[in-house]
């Protein structure tokens, strides 16, 4: 490569997080962003949404590792974009049909208390579960989330041999259940660490017990809130990317992209010596990318989908907090609803998220905005209307009964998410959350690699890429390209 730094441009597609991420760290080296995004918005799944005193994220509700945000925002050594944000104390208040109720807290000694206390499990098999999930930390984060896995340069390292003779520690052969339910005692405490297997999208009863790492992230690094409410996020990267100079061309669908010798061309008239494609992998192969990618790539299995309602509440429950879940009565039956028969179950787990709790002028006074969301299959065919309108029915019966009161009263405002709607609101490959699933133990592997193999100077980034969904790994995805880009383009 010839270029001189200052000659080096990039069209990023998408201005998900992921697609941020990238730009912000390109533009941070001297080359010349400009990212095309069919919304009028940034932030991709990271939305928002606001009627009458009533504000609502849209998407991602729980927010760890704020690390990543930090380094993304003072890249240039400069302070210059204002994100703030709490680390919780409580970190989800659990509520089962039988009336058992508890707290996890960031403090372990108090946690294991509440175990102890509200689940007669052992103290001790807290402990180990921990442990055992920090040393899966340890062994796969710098392999498997924090590299390519398609470069042999990451197999080189001593870091990753070390990993690869641990390896046996991670528990890739069991399932996350098998596993849980050898850990503990009660299966409520089985049941609560299941649920990590839906933060990105897997069926714990299939999906390798290597995903309980999960609870490290939020027992280990802590769960945290933005002041401003999770969209700040998309707000101060966007801010980011505006000082650093990247350019932003909202309402403008890429629908083709074509190659003149090294150069991209995309929709006839914006030309790049670099390509990075945040959109979906599956949309983007199918659309503007189908002579670039691998057909194979027009398709893959995704992870679950959601059902979002955003009620605004005319009351305050003293009993909820930030983040507050409803277990369903049998866990195994939802997750075989979800991944096999393709339903939401007539008994889902419900999860509501408050964030009035934390930022007050998110409701209106005396009033809380409530987001509930039920785990979803991915869109394959199903009569949603029927669907979601039983679903709302549960819901209301399930949450109604556990707080004693009848909950349609209450509800002010509403709004609503669906699997059909994250699939065209952002391309999601049938709506998926977290773009493939993690249920196969080779999913890692099986992922879109970060560049393109055959195509020089197409990159990739996002939820459907290596390493996956959810705000910290999307994050690591525009790392993870743009050191490949570094090294591609000699950007030093
Ligand atoms: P996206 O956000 O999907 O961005 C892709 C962008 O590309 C979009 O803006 C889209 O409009 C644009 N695009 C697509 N096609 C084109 C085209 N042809 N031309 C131009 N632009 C195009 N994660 C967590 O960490 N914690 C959570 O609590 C959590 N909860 C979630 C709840 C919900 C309801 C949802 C939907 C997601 C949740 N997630 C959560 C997942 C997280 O939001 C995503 O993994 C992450 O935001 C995905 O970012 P991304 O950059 O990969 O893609």
């Amino acid at each position: 490569m010839t270029h001189q730094k200052k000659d080096i441009t990039a069209i990023v597609i998408g201005a998900g997080i992921a697609g941020l991420s990238s730009a912000i760290r390109l533009a941070a080296k001297g080359v010349h962003v400009t990212v095309l995004e069919q919304q009028d918005t940034y932030g991709g799944k990271m939305g928002v949404w606001e009627q009458d005193g009533y504000r609502y994220d849209t998407g991602p509700s729980l927010f760890t590792m704020p690390q990543y945000v930090d380094e993304l925002l003072t890249i240039d050594g400069k302070n210059d974009v204002t994100f703030e944000y709490d680390e919780l104390e409580n970190i989800g208040n659990y509520f089962w049909e039988d009336g058992t109720q508890m707290t996890a807290t960031k403090d372990v000694e108090q946690l294991k208390d509440e175990f102890l206390k509200q689940l007669s499990e052992p103290k001790e098999n807290i402990d180990a579960y921990l442990a055992d999930s920090k040393i899966k930390f340890e062994i796969t984060n710098h392999v498997f989330l924090e590299k390519s896995l398609h470069k042999l340069k990451t197999y080189l390292s001593w870091g990753t041999v070390k990993s690869f003779f641990r390896l046996s520690k991670v528990d890739i052969f069991k399932n996350m259940n098998a596993q849980n339910e050898l850990r503990f005692n009660n299966p409520k405490t089985v049941q609560f660490f299941n649920r990590y297997a839906t933060y990105n999208g897997s069926n714990p009863y299939q999906a390798s017990a290597t995903l309980n790492v999960i609870p490290h992230y939020e027992f280990g690094f802590g769960a945290f809130f933005p002041k401003k409410g999770i969209r700040s996020i998309a707000d101060a990267l966007y801010q980011k990317a505006i000082h650093l100079g990247v350019i932003f061309q909202f309402s403008t669908q890429v629908s083709k992209v074509e190659k003149i010798g090294e150069r991209y061309i995309v929709n006839g008239d914006t030309e790049s010596d670099i390509l990075i494609c945040n959109m979906d992998v599956a949309s983007a192969a199918k659309g503007p990318l189908k002579n670039f990618v691998s057909s194979k790539r027009k398709k893959y299995e995704p992870s679950s989908s959601a059902l979002i309602f955003y009620w605004g509440i005319d009351r305050e429950f003293k009993e909820l907090d930030l983040h507050n879940i409803f277990f369903s009565s049998d866990y195994m039956k939802e997750f075989e609803n979800i991944f096999h028969n393709r339903k939401i179950d007539n008994d889902p787990t419900v999860y509501i998220h408050i964030s009035s709790k934390c930022k007050v002028d998110d409701a209106p006074v005396g009033c809380e905005n409530w987001f509930v969301m039920v785990n979803a299959p991915y869109v394959a065919g199903q009569d949603w209307e029927k669907m979601i309108n039983e679903a709302r029915e549960n819901i209301l019966i399930k949450v109604s009964k556990r707080l004693g009161t009848d909950i349609s009263r209450h509800i002010r405002l509403e709004h609503k998410l669906t699997p059909e709607l994250i699939q065209s609101k952002t391309g999601s490959y049938k709506g998926a959350l977290y773009g493939s699933s993690s249920n196969d133990r080779m999913a890692a592997f099986l992922r879109q690699p970060n560049f393109s193999s055959g195509h020089k100077g197409l990159y990739f980034c996002g939820g459907s890429v290596h390493p996956g969904g959810g705000i910290p790994l999307c994050l690591l995805s525009g790392k993870i390209t743009t050191d490949i880009i570094a090294h591609d383009f000699k950007l030093y």
